[in-house]
Parts: C-alpha cells; structure tokens; sequence
C-alpha cells in the first residue's frame, strides 16, 4: 500500500487537526506492516504556498528561513507522535520534485492554453472566485487579479472524472463525500487556471517551463508530490505497480484530490491514485483551531502534558468517522484514565499478580480464546474509532471474564487454565493495540512476555491530577 497525507503548508506551526491525519495514516501503515503487506507511508510540506510567502512577510523574515523552520516543526512531529512514516518530502528542497513537475506540466501541455483571466483570488484558500465573499471567510486575503495566465483543459475530463468515481475505480469515503464530489463534476467542470504571475507570488514557487514571468499554480506543485517523492525505481514500485494508493485528506480539499489530480494524471496518461479517505475537522474547546488555540491546540505541548499513548488514544478513539469532534483537555484526561489506567493497565496488572502470587510467575496454558477482535474490517472502512473500540471490547471482555471465573476461588487446575487464558488475552491485546498505540503495546508485550512473567508495575500513570498544557 502507498500510503500519502496531504502535505500542509507551513505558514504556521502543526497543530492537533495536523496530528489526527498523521496518526491516522499511521495507524493503517502499521496494520498493514504487520500483516506483512508492503507499505510506504509519506508525508511532507507544501513549502511553495503564497500563504507562507505573506507570513514571512509579517514576521519580517526570509520566506526559505520560515519556511524552514515551520517545516522542521512539522517533520519533528515524529518522535512525539510515534509516526513512522518512510519518507517526508519538503517541495521547497526536494531534489526531483521541481524537476517532476515541470515533467507533468510538459505531459499535460496538450491540454494548457493562455487566457486573459480577471477574478478574485483567495490566498487563504488558494482559489480564484469569480466573485466574493470567500465561502470560507477570508475576506482580508481576497485580491482582485487580472492577469495572463495557462488554464488546463478540465473541462475535458469531466465524463472520464465521472466514470472512474461511477466504476470504484477511484473509491472515495465515505459515501457522502463521493456524493458530493460527483454532484460536482456532472454539474460541468469549467477549465482550471494553473498558473500565477511571478510578481504576485514575490518570485516563489516553480517558474512554469518556457514561461519565467508565471508560476505553477501551488495547487499542482503540491499535488504533484505524491509522484515526484518516488523517483526512479521507487515510482515504478508504487506508483505504477503497487496495487493499493491511497490518499487521506480534510474534507477541505477533496476537490483538488479528487478531481483536479486525478484529470493531471489522465491527461499527463500516468496511473491514477485508487482509493480517498477523508476525514472531518477538529475543533478545540468548541472553537475552529487557529492560533489563539494555543497549547491546547499544539500536539507537541500535550504529548509532553500527557504522553503520546492519551494523545493517540483520544483522537482514534473519539474522533468520529463522519462528523466534526471537539477536543478538550478534560475529556482528553478523562479517555485515558479510564481506559489506559483503569481498564488496560488494571487488567494487566492484575493479571501479572496473580500469576506471581498464584504461579510463582510461572505462565500456564491457555484455556480458551477470547472473543476476537475485527480489526480488519474496520481500518478497510477507515474507520478508526470503530477499530480502537474494537480492541477496547477485548480488554472489557477479559475484564468480564477475570469477575466472572474469579480465578483466586478455584482449585488449582481451574486456576492455572483461567490465568493461562488471561495472559494470552493480554498478548493479543499487545498485538492488537500496536498499529493504534506502539509504545503502550511495548510495554504490555513487555509485562506479559516469556514463560516467567516479570515482577508487574504500573503502566500507565493516571492523568487527571498531571498539569495542564501550554
Ligand atoms: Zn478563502
């Protein structure tokens, strides 16, 4: 599987809508590793955007140093977050990637053509309008433009576009953004413009081939990244052999991934992207993130507060398939107490105990399996919450299952088969738990590893008496 998240620009630093889409990638790389499949997983910075030329303006520094900076935030989200992501493409520095899109540009140039455009662009959304306001609000970053630009020939794709969403070809979830994205393009695709002056964009971004005096609309270069990180032998692999590609994004820009990429691809005659998942946004205390979220918004400064495992727990376990979620601290604290400290770590541990006081430590076979866990079938809908619960029902079924066989009472015989089906329980938990938390399935693995089991210790610690954020 070729897994990518949509590359971010970096006018700002990450915050915890950055942190859901990287660890929900995440979740599926490390799945799908396990079960042996393939995998390379990818992410990386928009660095070309006007957005960050316009915020290195107004922080009175060079646009390469902000955009530096605010990348290698993004790129250091890793070790907190637990990511492990293959390759993190920056396309401000990345050696193919100009080199890649002025291929693409080239392979399309049969549907490109000039045209006098007069219009209002939003930089907060990258987009030309043809009239206000911005249906997303950014009334201080509309400009009215009136220049020359290239325009792609979308408007010839749209019966292909319509076909290949029809067909499953390029599955999109969930259904109602498939809904959504084919009630777009059978309501006519006009033609795109895909080029900008150089003098707006301050000189920034990727001249177009054999036009100097315009940029590559940043929408392209961004898109483009998906095939300009895998150079060479690594394209082959998974771009053209690999059976399984598959874009996650915010809902924000489904349009761009979902019809104006895959017309790139059709009209450039490379392989197309398979599957599209998108997920809704988050908000923090009840409010769109922005900067003034502050800590309670920044991944980093809650990992820190609270530990990667409640951090990761809480945005697969509570954020819905479909559907907004909004994030608070308290509810953060309140998820991992009673599911990481109280169910996990108290089965564990219980666990561990018995077989020391019981056993000498010394771990029996099991009596019987456990209720199994669907996984599988939940990641396939992409739907993480369902997934993690899933696992969660092992845990409460292990808890049911100590009260239930009260393995202190029994006679020896049922005793050592009560604890043997426990300690495997508890094993499979660990396997179960690592795509979505592979520090807390290491230290599980860890407390019930080995004939012997070590000397039990807490797991997790309780949150609710730790310090707040930021
Ligand atoms: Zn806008």
């Amino acid at each position: 599987m070729y897994l990518t998240t949509t590359i971010p620009y970096v006018n700002a630093r990450p915050h915890l809508g950055h942190a859901l889409e990287l660890v929900q990638a995440d979740v599926l790389a490390r799945h799908h590793r396990r079960r042996g499949e393939p995998v390379r997983f990818q992410t990386g910075t928009d660095d070309n955007s006007l957005k960050n030329v316009l915020a290195a303006e107004a922080a009175g520094v060079p646009v390469q140093e902000l955009v530096d900076r605010n990348a290698a935030a993004f790129e250091g989200l890793r070790g907190p977050l637990d990511l492990s992501f293959d390759s993190f493409i920056r396309t401000s520095v990345h050696p193919g990637h100009r080199a890649g899109v002025e291929r693409i540009w080239e392979a399309t140039r049969h549907d490109l053509y000039q045209r006098h455009y007069e219009g209002l662009y939003c930089v907060g959304c990258e987009q030309f309008y043809p009239e206000g306001p911005c249906p997303d609000g950014h009334e201080a970053a509309l400009q009215r433009v009136s220049e020359q630009n290239w325009f792609f020939r979308l408007s010839r794709y749209q019966d292909a576009l319509s076909e290949l969403i029809r067909s499953g070809r390029l599955r999109i979830e969930p259904v109602a953004r498939r809904n959504e994205v084919l009630a777009f393009i059978e309501a006519g695709l006009d033609d795109l413009s895909v080029s900008r002056s150089a003098a707006r964009a301050r000189g920034w971004g990727i001249p177009v081939p054999g036009d100097p005096d315009q940029v590559v609309y940043v929408w392209w270069d961004a898109l483009a990244n998906y095939v300009t990180a895998l150079e060479g032998d690594d394209y082959d692999r998974w771009w053209v052999s690999e059976r399984r590609k598959v874009h996650l994004m915010g809902k924000g820009v489904i349009r761009f991934h979902a019809v104006y990429w895959p017309a790139m691809l059709l009209s450039a005659g490379r392989p197309l992207p398979t599957e599209i998942f998108v997920h809704d946004y988050l908000t923090v205390d009840g409010r769109k993130i922005s900067k003034s979220s502050g800590g309670a918004a920044d991944p980093v400064a809650l990992v820190d507060a609270y530990g990667v495992d409640a951090v990761r727990w809480w945005l697969l376990r509570e954020v819905p398939r479909v559907g907004d979620a909004d994030f608070t601290e308290e509810r953060l604290v309140a998820r991992a107490d009673e599911d990481l400290a109280n169910g996990l770590g108290n089965l564990v541990n219980r666990v561990a105990t018995m077989v020391h006081r019981f056993l000498d430590g010394n771990v029996p076979p099991a009596g019987e399996e456990l209720a199994a866990v669907p996984v599988d079938e939940a990641l396939e809908a992409f739907d993480f919450r369902r997934a993690a619960t899933a696992v969660w029902a092992l845990v409460e079924e292990a808890n049911r299952y100590v009260e239930r066989t009260r393995p202190w009472q029994r006679s020896r015989a049922g005793q050592e088969a009560a604890l043997g089906t426990l300690v495997h329980a508890c094993r499979t938990l660990a396997v179960q738990l690592e795509p979505f938390l592979p520090t807390a399935a290491a230290r599980v693995a860890a407390a019930v590893a080995g004939e012997r089991l070590p000397r039990p210790e807490p797991l997790f610690r309780r949150l609710a008496t730790a310090g707040a954020a930021g």
